[in-house]
């Protein structure tokens, strides 16, 4: 579970990005942010890794705050995907798979077949292992960045707008796709979108954010539909 608890984050220019964000995004479970450009959203995800750091409230992950975990270790157990999926373009499909355990220091030939494996599960052709990112399309792109984050089988995912930037029939096999390998991983996943569709589609808790940082309401998608 991950508790956001008073969180503010105000940037040295004065801009208030997140304004006392208190909320929690159950384990197992899909939480959407979801809300305007400029509203907070990747504000708030990079928080929870510690690539940004409040100025204000804390972040828990199963009771413990963030701030008091080694970054790395943290980050180890965190998967996080974004929107171009920030492929290491000198490296094949495989490699950039399989890179957090070469990091981890997986024997080589493990790790390959790990990676192989993911290709696999997010519904990539594994004849694509030894091409280079920039020859797959950008739905592709945006699967091998799902499969590298899950390679260390981290228990949380952030994401942030994973979707946004493929057309809208790859977008919705994407989605669709993802709602399936989460049934089966259960990982506990904070989303970002700006999109209220995707939003009601994926979340299982979807927060209502707005300009300025505050959050307008969190509710579940059938009690967003209702209103
Ligand atoms: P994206 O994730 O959309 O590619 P960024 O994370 O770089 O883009 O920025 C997200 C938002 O924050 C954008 O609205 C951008 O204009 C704003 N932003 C990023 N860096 C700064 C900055 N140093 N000063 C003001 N606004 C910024
Ligand atoms: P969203 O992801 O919802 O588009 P962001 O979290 O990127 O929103 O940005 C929230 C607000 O903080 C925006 O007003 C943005 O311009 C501002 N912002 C983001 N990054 C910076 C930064 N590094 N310095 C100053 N302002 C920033």
């Amino acid at each position: 579970m991950i508790r956001f608890d008073k969180v503010s984050k105000q940037y040295p220019d004065g801009t208030v990005a997140v304004d006392e964000l208190d909320l929690v995004a159950p384990s197992g479970e899909i939480t959407v942010f979801v809300g305007p450009s400029g509203c907070g959203k990747t504000t708030s995800l990079r928080m929870i890794n510690r690539m940004i750091e409040p100025t204000g409230g804390r972040i828990l992950i199963d009771d413990q705050d963030v701030t008091k975990v080694d970054s790395a270790k943290l980050r180890r157990g965190i998967g996080y995907v974004i929107q171009h999926a920030g492929l290491f373009p000198h490296r094949t499909i495989v490699d950039n798979i399989a890179s957090v355990p070469y990091l981890l220091g997986t024997d080589k030939k493990q790790a390959r077949a790990l990676a192989m494996e993911l290709m696999e599960r997010v519904g990539l052709d594994t004849r694509f292992a030894k091409r280079y990112p920039a020859q797959l399309s950008g739905g592709q792109q945006q699967r091998v960045g799902v499969a590298r984050a899950l390679a260390a089988d981290p228990p949380v995912m952030l994401m942030d707008e994973p979707f946004s930037a493929v057309d809208p029939v790859v977008r919705d096999q994407l989605q669709e796709e993802f709602l399936r390998l989460q049934s089966d991983l259960g990982k506990t996943i904070v989303f970002v979108t700006h999109d209220i569709d995707e939003a009601i589609k994926l979340g299982d808790h979807v927060a209502v954010l707005r300009v300025g940082g505050h959050l307008a309401q969190l509710a579940t998608p059938a009690e967003l539909l209702s209103r």
